[in-house]
């Protein structure tokens, strides 16, 4: 990630693991990035989701320019502003059903996650929650306590119970993923779990950061029957795939299951800091739970909010999530008949992974050869990291605005990328000190 910079951040050696490329971005536009030694990549990462439009969209610019002088810069916190309330508005307006009610802004998919924990167990009084193993749902120790992926290990809440994600691709098909996953969420209930302390279910429509894993059709219906058999509050971390990204507006509808709660970030602000939280009122009314943060509603970040959920329905990039994510999946699945490290590909609309293993029938991760593609694709003029509890899974989640002609483009950049690491040809010593996340 991006957040150590140092003296010799452009520096490989440097590097804690291979995220931190050795370049300093000056510039982008649409779907690429300009570094600092004057090339341009094209963005298949657009920054973790956030650059939902890409980058330097001009109504994102134009909304922020216009409100900072409205709005006398962003220094309006201590009271409500017009353009949160036109923003909560707008919001409750997209989601349907028991979670509309009342919204609240925060600056992060974490903090917006770390609040909605207190939330529920607030609100209940049931002091258990639970979460898939996999799960990322941030990076503050609120949120890294309901979380269950390999990055937030050892800061677990204590009423906290991870249970598995169906995994299609590990299980064989999504029948049996799908069987042995509600299986064992079935056994926790009826062993260690009672379902009346259990306050809430955190859940990503597509598990993202552990893999790009999507759910067998009708298993989030049957997640949800026993979670309201129990009155276990659902919440939807729509942070990294909601808001168009899988072709449909809400992840959750695409995924078959209505939440209680729906939380909002990343893509929302277009690359300005701004999260949100839909839930109905009775249990949003359970304010000691919602933090009090300096600039928390921040007219700003709101303003770009607005002016992104424009662009989305004014440019139809909803559609274009799903007709041109179409057409970079079917480019990835033909690598796929290319090369065998290739063990799968999945993924809806713009959210897209691809799962490198060593060999197909046992499904060994390919990790070192999964950094590799990253940092050979970067060299080539690639952006895209790598997810995934074995850290070999590549994610793919450019800009909803991505063009045709784009996911072509980088689709022949990753498959020379592979070419090359599949025969060897890629230095291995960038790998040096790697150790996957
Ligand atoms: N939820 C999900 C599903 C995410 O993917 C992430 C970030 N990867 C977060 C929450 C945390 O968001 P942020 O990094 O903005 O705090």
């Amino acid at each position: 990630m991006s957040g150590l910079y140092a003296r010799e951040s452009r520096s490989v050696s440097t590097m804690a693991h291979l995220r931190f490329f050795p370049l300093a971005v000056t510039g982008g536009s649409g779907a690429y990035l300009t570094g600092d030694d004057g090339r341009r990549l094209l963005d298949f990462a657009a920054s973790w989701g956030a650059a939902s439009l890409g980058h330097a969209h001009p109504a994102v610019r134009a909304a922020v320019d216009r409100a900072l002088s409205d709005q006398a810069g962003a220094s309006y916190l201590s009271m409500a502003n017009d353009i949160c309330v036109l923003l909560a508005e707008r919001l409750l307006a997209l989601v349907p059903g028991r979670a509309r009610g009342r919204v609240w802004f925060g600056h992060s998919g974490s903090d917006a996650n770390e609040t909605v924990a207190r939330m529920v167990v607030a609100a209940t009084g049931r002091p258990r929650i639970l979460a898939f193993r996999g799960a990322y749902h941030g990076g503050t120790v609120g949120s890294m306590a309901v979380s269950g992926h390999p990055a937030q290990q050892g800061l677990r809440a204590a009423g906290l119970t991870l249970v598995p994600y169906p995994d299609s691709f590990a299980a064989g098909s999504p029948e049996a993923a799908m069987q042995q996953a509600l299986a064992e969420l079935e056994r926790l209930f009826a062993t260690e779990v009672p379902p009346h302390e259990v306050a809430a279910f955190f859940v990503e429509p597509i598990q993202s950061d552990g893999g790009m894993l999507v759910p067998p059709s009708g298993y989030f219906a049957a997640v949800e029957a026993l979670c309201r058999k129990n009155g276990i509050l659902i919440i939807s971390d729509e942070v990294k795939v909601g808001l168009g990204r899988t072709g449909r507006f809400n992840a959750f509808g695409q995924a078959g299951f209505e939440p209680d709660i729906v939380v909002f970030g990343k893509g929302l602000g277009g690359g300005l800091p701004i999260s949100a939280v839909v839930g109905p009122e009775a249990l949003m009314n359970h304010s000691s739970a919602f933090s009090l943060q300096t600039v928390h509603g921040n007219p700003v970040c709101a303003a770009a909010a607005l002016a992104v959920l424009d662009t989305i329905e004014r440019e139809n990039l909803v559609e274009n999530a799903d007709r041109t994510g179409q057409v970079l999946h079917e480019a990835l699945t033909g690598l796929a008949s290319k090369y065998a490290i290739i063990g799968d590909v999945r993924g809806r609309g713009l959210a897209l992974g691809v799962e490198l293993v060593n060999d197909r029938s046992t499904r060994k991760p390919a990790r070192r050869e999964a950094a590799l593609a990253v940092f050979r694709a970067f060299e080539l003029g690639l952006v895209l990291y790598y997810v995934g509890v074995e850290s070999n899974v590549l994610e793919l989640t450019p800009p909803l605005t991505l063009t045709e002609e784009e996911a072509r483009q980088g689709v022949a950049i990753l498959d020379r990328a592979l070419g090359e690491v599949t025969q060897g040809l890629v230095d291995h010593k960038v790998l040096d000190g790697f150790s996957g996340w």
